[in-house]
């Protein structure tokens, strides 16, 4: 499967050598692995603030190619679907998956070797094991009260 991320033309890791703040577009878009795991639902407790991952996906997200299946217009169909930016960062980065590059940049920490832009090719992530290829299970399936039933851990 081709990678739908243009990926092409970029200076070699320029992450490690630039602030999230100062990357192109292209470069802020070429962070993402690709993995699907921040278009899991999340359940979070109201009185701890701890976030649990759940396997049930958004309704759009297609968990063969583990992209958005209308990325462009989405928000006609998820509003709350967040527009993860270098400012809203620290709003976020919390509760996105601990392998996801922007988080892990945030933290201060490297990317993986499985990561598109290290490996050259985005099956990478799927190799690795950390991508939500073929194992989710459908919001339109699965009523709110029932995604308790569906907390995982994250493949990391
Ligand atoms: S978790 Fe991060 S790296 Fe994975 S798809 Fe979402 S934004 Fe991209
Ligand atoms: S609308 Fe698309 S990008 Fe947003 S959470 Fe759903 S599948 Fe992911």
């Amino acid at each position: 499967m081709s990678d739908p991320i243009d990926r092409k033309g970029l200076s070699p890791r320029f992450w490690e050598r630039k602030p999230l703040a100062k990357l192109s577009q292209k470069e802020w878009e070429a962070l993402c692995d690709g993995c699907g795991k921040c278009c899991l639902n999340k359940l979070e407790d109201e009185d701890s603030g701890v976030v649990a991952l759940t396997r049930v996906a958004c309704r759009l997200l297609d968990d063969e190619s583990c992209r958005c299946a209308h990325y462009d217009i989405r928000h006609q169909f998820v509003p709350e679907c967040i527009v993860l930016r270098p400012d809203n960062l620290d709003s976020h980065a919390y509760w996105m998956p601990q392998t996801c590059a922007y988080r892990l940049l945030w933290e201060g920490k490297p990317l993986y070797d499985w990561h598109p832009l290290i490996s050259g090719t985005a099956e990478s992530v799927h190799r690795a094991g950390v991508s939500v290829r073929g194992w989710t299970v459908s919001e339109f399936e699965t009523p709110e009260e029932e995604w308790e039933d569906h907390i995982i851990k994250e493949p990391t």
